[in-house]
């Protein structure tokens, strides 16, 4: 039996009516066990309100005027007075949304019009809910996986995996309903979400994090790209599954016939390169990227080079669930030497600073550390991947400071760091830290921090502030522990910076900015 709107908006209304997640669950899966696989996937796009997703992720742009107007304008007779099928309402919008140009917006309405004509109240207030896309029955995505868990008895780690695999919810669904999750597998031309890497604080700790022997690549200031190779059909999808092949024309040349296999999938990064081969700054990249007419002629002027770290599929064989170490051998047995990204396998902390030192003088960010033995996590941050940067430094100033614990009892050991807030012309802390100091450096601290006390605390001491110290971080972190609203990551004192007042100290204004263009930037393609 085909699903009808009205059942469907039944499900919305009871999904409102509660707010228990379990109940919410049990609703879920109970209608979509109630449906068939097709209509299942349909229903689980309404149900995230993903209009969006309509048609190959376009947007489906209908105004609110353009709504209004079908609602409120007399309707030219319909001869169909059946109940409306999901399948029907899902076809309209997918009509709707490949129309452009001249009359469309004409057309949008009269395809509304006749929609509205066969809604009940409820199913015509659900119709709006799904164009605005805001469905307000507390059905996110995360619960939609529960849901898939609960229906089909995989447990939920399995679903969040498959889920990352496929990034397509209504696919997963259809794929549940059907009896078929346990097949699930990464499909050529369906983009998966990327492994990312979590910070780490120098080469020493990625070895030993690793297991004492691990695998360095430089990491590039680069746009991560994921390739889809058959024969000669080459797409290439980013970070957040963007399609920007035709953006692209010179990675894609670089791709033809550097590659000795069937199909592949490969996962890499483009920069942006001057003439002489030199790593150009990130925005340039992103300039470059961004750039979607006269292509061939920008890419003349700014070339993009790409450079592959990894192969997640081979000739028909998906390959996420072997090892790094098989991987990269499967690549480097298939990938022409100048597009493979070196690589340093190695348990020496010495070699590994010089293969860091190497890559930023090449003007890489740094390196990332990749565990031999781990598999691809599609999606997943996490320790089988860590990203090293050389550490940057600031000059803060330290505005209170707590008494410490075990060996550090007695002396005033963890500093609340500070920059300066141009707006209020005051200091605003950034994080803390307790790290890089001697025992001698404790002892001289504690009596200067006690001397310039301004007040007391359960924890230790405010105080006015004058001391400055360099702190070396490894990121800038939006935080909303802090009034600042950032938060040094492995914050540890370098230097304690006698010859600098408090005014000299770094401001929150260029924390803002490194921060934005070192950490914001990666998220936005
Ligand atoms: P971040 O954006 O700081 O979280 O760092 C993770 C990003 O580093 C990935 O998404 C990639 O775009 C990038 N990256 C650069 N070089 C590599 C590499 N060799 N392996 C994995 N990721 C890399």
């Amino acid at each position: 039996m085909k699903a009808g709107l009205r059942e469907f908006a039944e499900l919305c209304k009871a999904l409102e009516a509660t707010s228990s997640r379990n109940a919410k669950v049990a609703l879920l899966s109970k209608y979509l066990k109630g449906v068939s696989p097709e209509d299942a996937e349909i229903a689980s796009y309404l149900l995230l309100g993903l209009p969006s997703d309509v048609e190959g992720r376009r947007p489906l742009s209908v105004g609110w005027s353009t709504i209004s107007e079908a609602l409120y304008s007399r309707p030219a007779a319909t001869l169909i007075q059946e109940p409306l099928t999901l399948r029907e309402l899902w076809l309209s919008l997918k009509s709707m949304s490949s129309l452009r140009g001249a009359g469309s917006r004409r057309r949008k309405v009269s395809i509304l019009q006749s929609l509205f004509q066969r809604c009940g109240v409820d199913e015509r207030e659900w119709v709006l809910r799904i164009l605005s896309g805001e469905m307000r029955h507390g059905v996110n995505h995360g619960l939609m996986l529960e849901a898939v868990a609960s229906l089909t008895g995989f447990d939920l780690d399995y679903v969040r995996r498959v889920d990352m695999l496929l990034s397509d919810i209504g696919e997963l669904v259809r794929l549940a309903v059907a009896g078929e999750l346990g097949r699930a597998d990464l499909k050529l031309f369906h983009p998966v979400r990327p492994m990312l890497a979590e910070m780490c604080n120098d080469v020493g700790e990625a070895i030993k994090l690793h297991g004492g022997l691990t695998s360095f690549e430089p990491k590039y200031d680069g746009v991560r790209v994921q390739l889809h190779v058959e024969g000669q059909r080459i797409r290439v999808f980013t970070r957040r599954l963007s399609d920007i092949t035709e953006r692209v024309p010179d990675v894609v040349e670089a791709l033809r016939g550097a590659l000795r296999a069937g199909s592949a999938v490969l996962d890499g990064e483009v920069a942006a390169i001057n003439e002489a081969g030199k790593v150009m700054p990130f925005q340039d990249t992103m300039r470059r990227i961004g750039r979607e007419r006269d292509v061939d002629e920008v890419a003349q002027l700014l070339p993009l080079r790409l450079w592959i770290f990894d192969i997640l599929y081979l000739d028909g064989e998906a390959l996420i669930d072997k090892t790094y170490e098989e991987r990269r051998h499967r690549l480097e047995a298939i990938i022409s030497q100048d597009l493979l990204a070196p690589r340093l396998s190695t348990s020496n902390p010495e070699e590994a600073e010089e293969f860091l030192r190497r890559a930023v003088w090449e003007g890489h960010e740094g390196l990332v550390a990749k565990d031999p033995r781990s598999v691809y996590t599609p999606g997943r941050r996490g320790a089988k991947w860590l990203k090293i940067k050389p550490a940057e430094t600031l000059d803060v100033v330290i505005v209170a400071a707590e008494w410490g614990h075990g060996r550090r009892r007695g002396w005033l050991s963890n500093y609340h760091l500070a920059v300066l807030d141009e707006k209020t012309g005051g200091f605003t802390v950034v994080g803390k830290t307790f790290k890089g100091l001697t025992d001698e450096e404790f002892q001289y601290m504690t009596e200067r921090l006690l001397s310039i006390k301004t007040g007391e605390t359960e924890w230790g001491v405010t105080v006015r502030p004058e001391i400055v110290v360099e702190v070396a971080y490894n990121e800038i972190q939006r935080s909303p522990h802090y009034e600042s609203g950032f938060a040094l990551r492995f914050a540890r004192i370098t230097r304690i910076r006698s010859d600098k007042t408090p005014a000299e100290v770094d401001t929150l204004t260029r924390l803002r900015m490194l921060h934005e263009q070192k950490f914001e930037k990666k998220g936005r393609i």
